[in-house]
């Protein structure tokens, strides 16, 4: 369940109006309920809690600061893709020493960086990976722990563009060459073997596919762990969420929809655990959207409305810019007013201000019939959202605001205009 539900006919985060937040902060506006990313981590924890484990929340999901720091003061580690990510948790109170850094494309500065910060494993993608994080180890007289990852040649089932564990995509080690890559990578002076990591795709709505990866991977995990000695296995993130809301058909609890297909955390930890319990080594997982996605949405203001012959086009002040998934994922978010309407519904295209035939938000939903000045909120923006931003059509990024029961605050400025091109100046012989 999340924290964003009607109390009479508004729209509530916790205990503070939307609306309230809309007009005193202006639009588009992130929003974020701490309850509802707080109570995600901990029944993921908890799920796990039968087993020597750690949950690395993998920040590139959702990485405001307050984001980041919630997730520290419960405990958690962070599964970091770069040097800046690194640099960003660091400011925001996390521990380098619950740090695992993935990505195939680490640079020297970026393997030197996380060194000297002390991070718990290095996730590595490649032979040359290992050999670059060995020579930078050398160099700095330091021994860097190491976890290959793994690709298990599972196909996750889900969209192209999120699916990451089969031999079609750029990620990890193929299952065939695992071994002969640990012997190589033992003899590397500079390296510590420390585990094994794998990440087979994201927003999996089943557990079918995890399951099969981690027991095709286990006999690979067990022979790492007596030939090199490796301490824990990361069985990746990827658990995906509901986005399908029935807060939006008025009155029915959104979880009542949650039937047999919705992936929980008990229901994964039920099916994982009896194949990992037995290994004797820390479990790594490294979720993102399950922690952050329903723990976010993104309110924005009807601008105006476009009747033609064919469509009924509600033009908002948000667009692609601040929320790339419908364009780059066809992802689906839920559309609702913050001030609840009755009755009449009009099939609708909610799209954005920005010049792409791309900027849409739904196309032919029916949607309650908006007018200009209502505000919408997309619901379970929390992941991939704010974080994919950008600045096209000089549009400056949206504000955030954390919500923690009847307080609110925003925890990033909207962007002044003029900040989008102050890094930029005019060539003198322009001049
Ligand atoms: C993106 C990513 C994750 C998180 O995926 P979610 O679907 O958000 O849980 C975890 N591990 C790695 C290596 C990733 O690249």
């Amino acid at each position: 369940m999340h924290d964003f539900r009607y109390v009479g006919n508004k729209l509530y985060c916790e205990g503070v109006s939307i609306e309230s937040l809309a007009k005193n902060h202006g639009t588009p506006l992130y929003v974020y309920s701490q309850a509802t990313l707080t109570r995600r981590f901990l029944e993921l924890d908890r799920a796990m809690s039968p087993v020597d484990h750690l949950v690395c929340f993998a920040m590139k999901s959702n990485s405001n600061q307050s984001i980041l720091r919630t997730i520290a003061n419960l405990g958690g580690g962070f599964d970091i893709v770069s040097g800046g990510e690194l640099q960003r948790v660091i400011a925001a109170g996390g521990d380098a020493k619950k740090c695992v850094f993935a990505g195939v494309g680490k640079t020297d500065a970026e393997i030197e960086f996380a060194l000297r910060k002390g991070v718990y494993s290095f996730n590595a993608e490649s032979e040359p990976e290992l050999q670059r994080i060995n020579k930078v180890a050398a160099r700095l007289k330091k021994i860097a722990p190491v976890a290959v990852r793994l690709n298990p040649n599972v196909d996750a089932k889900t969209h192209a563009k999120i699916t990451t564990g089969t031999y079609e995509n750029k990620f990890g080690i193929a299952f065939e060459d695992i071994a002969g890559v640990y012997a190589r990578a033992s003899k590397l002076k500079h390296l510590r073997l420390r585990g094994l990591q794998m990440h087979i795709g994201s927003q999996l709505t089943d557990v079918k596919p995890f399951e099969l990866a981690v027991k095709k991977v286990v006999p690979v995990v067990e022979a790492l762990k007596a030939q090199h000695g490796i301490e824990f296995f990361s069985i990746g993130g990827g658990v995906g969420i509901v986005y399908q809301d029935a807060i939006a058909s008025g009155d029915a609890k959104w979880w009542a929809q949650e039937g047999e297909n919705i992936l929980t955390p008990q229901k994964y930890a039920a099916r994982l655990l009896p194949l990992l319990k037995n290994l004797g080594l820390r479990i790594l997982m490294e979720p993102g959207r399950y922690i952050s996605g329903n723990s976010g949405i993104l309110v924005t203001r009807v601008e105006y409305v476009k009747r033609t012959g064919k469509k009924n086009f509600v033009i908002v002040d948000g667009a692609m810019n601040d929320l790339i998934r419908p364009a780059f994922y066809d992802a689906y978010h839920e559309i609702v007013p913050l001030t609840k309407k009755g009755g009449v519904t009009i099939s609708s295209d909610v799209v954005g201000p920005v010049c792409e035939s791309g900027d849409y938000f739904c196309k032919d939903r029916e949607l309650p019939k908006v007018g200009e000045g209502d505000y919408l909120a997309l619901l379970s923006a929390g992941a991939y959202g704010f974080v994919m931003a950008s600045c096209y059509n000089t549009r400056s990024l949206a504000a955030e605001v954390l919500v923690s029961g009847k307080k609110s605050a925003v925890v990033r400025a909207r962007q002044p205009v003029k900040d989008i091109w102050a890094g930029e100046s005019v060539a003198a012989w322009l001049k």
